[in-house]
C-alpha cells in the first residue's frame, strides 16, 4: 500500500512534472509547430462557430417566434465578431491582432448572447443550455494558441457573468446561475485543452527526436553525412547569391587503422570521438561540421577566404597533434594521433556552387597531405603546405 507520505511526494513529483511540461509547451520551435499544425484547424473551427452563431437565429425562433426577429440583428453582428476573429488570424494565428481578437471576441458574443436572452420571452432558461454549447466550441477555437493564453481566452467568458452580476447587471438572466453553468462549462474544456496539450506536445516531442536522430551521426552526435551535404548545398547557394567565398576543410585521422587493429573496435569508437571532442572547440558557430564517415570529417567554413580556411585547419591538425588520446584498458600507453587536413575554396566569381566539388577538391588536397607524409594541411588553391 501506497502511504500518505509517498503520496504526497509522488503528488509533488506530479506536479513539477506538469509545470515542467507547461513550461516546455512556451518553447517558440513548439509554439510555431502548433501554429503550422493546428491554425488551420482553429481558423475553420472559429469560421464554423460564426455560421453556427447566425444559424441560432432559427433557435431563437424556435424559443420566442415573436420575439426572435427582434434579436436577429444582434446574431449576425455576433457573427460578424467571431468573423473578425478570422480575418485577424488569418496570417499569423499567434500575431498581436489575432490575439487581442481571440481575447475580445468570445467575450462580446457572451454578451450580445445574453442581450439576445434578454429579449426573448424563456430566454434565462434557453440561454443556460444556449451557454454550454459555447464552450463545446472554446476548446477548438484556441487550440492553436499556447496553453496558458488558451485557459485566459475561456477564462474570461467564465468569470463575466460574476463581475457583472456584482455590478447589477441580470440581463434578465439569474446571473448566479449563469456564472454556476459556466464554469461548469469551464472546468471540463480545461482538462481536455490540456490533455490535447499533451498529446501534442508528445507527438511533437518524438518528431523532434526522430528529426534529430536523421541528421545526427549516432557515434559523435555531430551531423551527419546526409545532414552536411543538404546543408552545405543551401549555404553555398547563398554563398554565391551574395558573393561571398566559402571553404571546406577534409579532415582525416592518419594511421586509424593501427588503432583499430591494435585496441580494437571500442577504443577505436573512442579515438574517433576524441578527434571530435579536439576539434569542436575550434569550429565556429557559422560552420557546419560533420562525420562524412570512418575516420573522416567535413567543416564547411562560411564566409571565409581560403588563407583563414588553411589558418583554422592548422589549428585543429596542431590541437589533436597536441594532445594524446589514452585507450581504455589496463596497461595502455596514451597515444598521440594525427589527422591530414584538405583545404577547398569556393569563389563565387569563379566556381559553380557544387558541394560535390568542393568536397572532390578538398578530397584531392587530403590526398596530397597523406602523400607528403601525413600530419599537415594542404590546401588545393594556394602553394603545397608543409606541415608547421
Ligand atoms: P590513412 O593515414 O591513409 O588515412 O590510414 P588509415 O589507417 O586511417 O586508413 P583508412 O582511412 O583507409 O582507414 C580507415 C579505417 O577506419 C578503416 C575502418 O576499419 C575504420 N573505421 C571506419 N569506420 C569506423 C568506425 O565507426 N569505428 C571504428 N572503430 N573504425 C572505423
Ligand atoms: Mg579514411
Ligand atoms: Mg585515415
Amino acid at each position: 500500500m501506497v502511504s500518505y507520505p509517498l503520496l504526497a511526494v509522488s503528488g509533488r513529483l506530479h506536479y513539477r512534472r506538469l509545470v515542467d511540461f507547461l513550461r516546455a509547451t512556451r518553447d517558440p520551435e513548439y509554439l510555431a509547430a502548433k501554429a503550422m499544425d493546428i491554425g488551420d484547424f482553429s481558423r475553420l473551427a472559429i469560421l464554423f462557430a460564426a455560421v453556427f452563431l447566425c444559424a441560432a437565429i432559427i433557435w431563437d425562433h424556435a424559443i420566442d417566434p415573436i420575439n426572435a426577429s427582434q434579436a436577429a440583428w444582434l446574431r449576425v453582428v455576433e457573427a460578424s465578431a467571431v468573423l473578425a476573429w478570422v480575418v485577424a488570424s488569418r496570417e499569423d494565428i499567434h500575431s498581436r491582432q489575432a490575439r487581442i481578437a481571440a481575447l475580445l471576441a468570445p467575450l462580446f458574443v457572451e454578451i450580445t448572447f445574453l442581450k439576445i436572452l434578454s429579449m426573448l420571452d424563456g430566454g434565462g432558461s434557453y440561454g443556460m443550455g444556449g451557454i454550454l454549447y459555447g464552450y463545446i466550441f472554446g476548446p477548438f477555437l484556441v487550440l492553436a494558441q499556447p496553453f496558458g493564453f488558451a485557459v485566459l481566452v475561456l477564462l474570461m467568458p467564465t468569470i463575466f457573468p460574476a463581475v457583472a452580476g456584482m455590478l447589477g447587471l441580470s440581463f434578465g438572466v439569474d446571473m448566479a446561475l449563469f456564472s454556476a453553468y459556466v464554469w461548469m462549462g469551464f472546468v471540463p474544456i480545461v482538462f481536455i485543452l490540456l490533455t490535447f496539450e499533451y498529446l501534442y506536445w508528445k507527438v511533437f516531442s518524438y518528431r523532434r527526436q526522430v528529426e534529430r536522430q536523421a541528421i545526427t551521426d549516432g557515434l559523435t552526435q555531430i551531423a551527419n553525412r546526409g545532414h552536411f551535404l543538404s546543408e552545405s548545398a543551401r549555404c553555398l547557394e547563398r554563398h554565391r547569391r551574395y558573393g561571398h567565398s566559402a571553404c571546406l576543410l577534409f579532415i582525416d585521422v592518419d594511421h586509424f587503422k593501427t588503432i583499430n587493429d591494435t585496441y580494437g573496435h571500442r577504443v577505436g569508437d573512442a579515438a574517433i570521438r576524441y578527434v571530435v571532442r579536439t576539434v569542436l572547440p575550434l569550429v565556429r558557430e557559422s560552420d557546419l561540421f560533420a562525420r562524412y564517415g570512418g575516420e573522416e570529417f567535413v567543416v564547411l567554413l562560411q564566409e571565409t577566404p581560403a588563407t583563414v580556411a588553411s589558418g583554422i585547419a592548422e589549428r585543429m591538425r596542431a590541437a589533436v597533434a597536441a594532445h594524446e588520446f589514452k585507450p581504455a584498458g589496463r596497461n595502455t600507453r596514451p597515444v598521440t594521433l594525427t589527422v591530414s587536413i584538405g583545404v577547398s575554396s569556393f569563389d563565387p566569381g569563379r566556381d559553380s556552387p557544387d558541394i560535390d566539388v568542393l568536397v572532390h577538391n578538398a578530397d584531392r588536397a587530403l590526398y596530397e597531405a597523406k602523400r607528403q607524409g601525413r600530419d599537415r594541411v594542404v590546401s588545393n588553391v594556394d602553394a603545397l603546405m608543409p606541415a608547421c
